[in-house]
């Protein structure tokens, strides 16, 4: 009898477990099933804030009419294409998350990160935080990306399940055919969130500043492209799940040769153990003994702000990662500020505080989880990730966002 109720017992255990499990599998599974949403996430490097406003855009014009767009999305300072694609990806100030600069050195293992070096990009080492597709792989849901900052490396142990090395020559039409062949793949090996990425108008704004005439020529080309892209889209079966984002890194800011700050004029070369950056941002490391004499210095150089790290205004939220070392430099908005030789001081750049409007950037998204025709208010793009993990089901890692920017735009 006693045997038997053990028996009775033993059997419901295995039951419960049974169950338990299957219910496991299930819930993992309904991730990657129909009722999963569909996001897909793309950046046009540098798009400022405004510039749908200089040329027709009839297809960002229908993202914000079947969807959202945003007055402006603020991004983070440096206003520089590796922090905040990294920031996008994180909702951690870079600070934070620890890519300070797209060059940088970190003091802890006595080595450098450079965006042209493909070693140390892709190695994980270098990226704090979770990005999204850490995210939503380790939640069960498949991601790709197509040449976002940091998808080249292992973080956290992971990767998207779909990546690719940076091709900066990988024609457009190329990158549509593999975002729209990778939504056609046949649902267990179908990507539910896809990070991608353009190099323009970044490289235009760079080149012939943000309000030349090849610059409305530029957006007319990118807004078509999207044209292209959308209409892909449409053709899908899985259409109406698809939640589209069309977002950007940074704005950019007209430059002159006329406003030029070489720092080799004030500072002599021996008080500089390090100076690392690009126009109009840089981060410098004083000799042993000449902190002081570069503090005081840095401080009578007119038109650009210098400061000692750990004394940036807290609105900036940076200056306390020991990446950052002894002295952040920017220039005034529109200023160059160099170091050693003049460099490019025409057309256009970026870097600048974010405070400065041409910094600001844009935000669009469309599909099921957005309200159609609304207008969302000026947001900080930390919030993107939390924004993101909502549309995706996904529960967020910690960050400097915070839902309540972006809450506004979904359904509920
Ligand atoms: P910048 O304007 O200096 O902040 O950087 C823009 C440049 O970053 C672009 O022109 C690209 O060449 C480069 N870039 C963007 N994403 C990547 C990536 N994932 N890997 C390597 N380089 C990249
Ligand atoms: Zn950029
Ligand atoms: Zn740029």
């Amino acid at each position: 009898m006693k045997h038997q109720r053990l028996q009775t017992g033993r059997t419901l255990l295995l039951v419960l477990i049974l169950s338990g499990f299957l219910f496991g599998c299930n819930s993992r599974e309904t991730k990657s099933t129909e009722k999963q949403p569909y996001l897909i996430v793309l950046s046009m490097d540098g798009f400022r804030w405004d510039y749908a406003g200089k040329t027709d855009t009839p297809n960002l014009d229908q993202i914000a009419r079947r969807g959202v767009k945003a007055e402006a999305m603020v991004p983070s300072f440096p206003t520089k294409t590796f922090p905040n694609h990294y920031t996008m990806a994180t909702g951690l100030y870079p600070d934070h998350h620890g890519i300070v600069l797209n060059t940088f050195y970190d003091p802890a293992t006595d080595r450098y990160y450079r965006i042209s070096d493909r070693k140390a990009v892709g190695d994980g080492s270098f990226y704090g935080g979770e990005p999204i597709w850490v995210t939503a792989e380790k939640q069960g849901v498949m991601s790709a990306s197509l040449f976002w900052v940091g998808s080249e490396a292992e973080i956290k142990g992971v990767r998207p399940s779909i990546w690719k090395l940076y091709d900066h020559h990988m024609p457009y039409g190329d990158r549509i055919d593999t975002v729209i062949s990778w939504l056609q793949r046949p649902e267990p090996q179908r990507p539910h969130l896809i990070m991608w990425y353009f190099d323009q108008p970044d490289g235009q704004g760079h080149r012939t500043g943000p309000d030349s005439p090849e610059m409305v020529q530029m957006i007319g080309y990118l807004d078509s492209l999207l044209g292209v892209f959308i209409n892909r889209l449409n053709e899908l079966p899985i259409a109406s799940q698809i939640n589209f984002i069309v977002t950007s890194d940074h704005g950019m800011e007209n430059i002159s040769g006329e406003r030029v700050v070489m720092l080799n004029d004030y500072l002599p070369g021996k008080w500089m153990d390090t100076i690392l950056g690009s126009n109009p941002v840089w981060i410098i490391k004083a000799k042993e003994g000449y902190k002081d004499q570069l503090a005081q210095k840095l401080a009578e150089i007119p038109h650009i702000s210098a400061w000692p790290t750990g004394h940036l205004p807290e609105r900036l939220h940076y200056g306390h990662n020991p990446r950052t070392l002894d002295f952040v430099v920017a220039a005034d908005s529109s200023w160059s500020v160099f170091y050693g030789k003049k460099g490019k001081y025409f057309g256009g750049t970026h870097g600048y505080d974010n405070a400065n409007k041409d910094m600001f950037t844009i935000f669009y998204g469309m599909g099921p989880a957005f309200k159609s025709g609304y207008r969302q208010p000026v947001f900080p793009n930390v919030s993107l990730y939390p924004l993101m993990c909502d549309i995706l089901h996904l529960k967020a890692a910690p960050s400097d966002g915070n839902t309540k920017d972006v809450n506004g735009m979904l359904v509920r």
